[in-house]
């Protein structure tokens, strides 16, 4: 078991971003998460935190609600700042905004989901029945989920809090990444699935159980 990642060091983390105004390695500036932590830090942390520890998509996306009504109060309405073409749903962000969409895209083959639509009921009825799966593929697809509506939320913060803008292709680059990283932290047994699995994602170093 992972050790649990306190409050403290979610916060210095996200404070700790070289100088002040250079963006740190996710395009994040040090002022936007000062800016976003008054508002919504407790927020970032539990959702950080059960993210990281168990990957669980469902606490993320209730706190990112709350994280909405928070800011815009549960009956402000605001134009989606993806796509600026629909209202800002839940449903919208998660993922049938254009912008979305097209993250989704760029990330659901790498995890055997080419055939789930971008509609979140969809995405959660294909995900229940293999929730408890230890394998591979499994508790990579759940990953990226998580990773994704989390990306797509933190660029939506960016464009409110710092009006910065980046195409769908580095958010699905950052998805990625951020479910390699997270995968190196787990142990899989050495079969088969998971050599080709890791080859494909071309990640290494990677500890295994030993066979029993
Ligand atoms: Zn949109």
């Amino acid at each position: 078991m992972v050790r649990r990642v306190t409050e403290d060091e979610i916060k210095d983390a996200m404070f700790s971003i070289a100088g002040n105004k250079a963006p740190g390695p996710d395009g994040y500036t040090s002022v936007f998460f000062k800016k976003a932590w008054d508002v919504v830090g407790k927020d970032v942390c539990l959702a950080i935190q059960e993210f990281f520890q168990n990957g669980n998509v469902t606490f993320v996306l209730d706190r990112i609600l709350q994280w909405n009504r928070k800011v815009h109060g549960s009956m402000n309405q605001m134009c989606c700042l993806l796509c600026y073409a629909n209202l800002e749903t839940h449903e919208h962000l998660f993922f049938q905004c254009s912008y979305s969409d097209k993250v989704w895209n760029l990330v659901r083959s790498k995890v055997g989901m080419n055939m789930v639509d971008e509609r979140w009921d969809d995405i959660v009825e294909w995900l229940i029945p293999r929730a408890k799966s230890r394998a591979i593929r499994m508790v990579a697809s759940r990953l990226v989920v998580a990773a994704s509506a989390y990306g797509i939320w933190r660029e939506r913060n960016a464009r409110f809090f710092s009006n910065r803008v980046r195409p769908p292709e580095q958010i699905s680059e950052i998805i990625l990444d951020t479910v390699r990283t997270k995968l190196i932290s787990f142990k899989f047994k050495a079969n088969n699935d998971v050599r080709s699995f890791l080859e494909e994602w071309k990640i290494d170093g990677v500890e295994f159980f030993n066979e029993d």
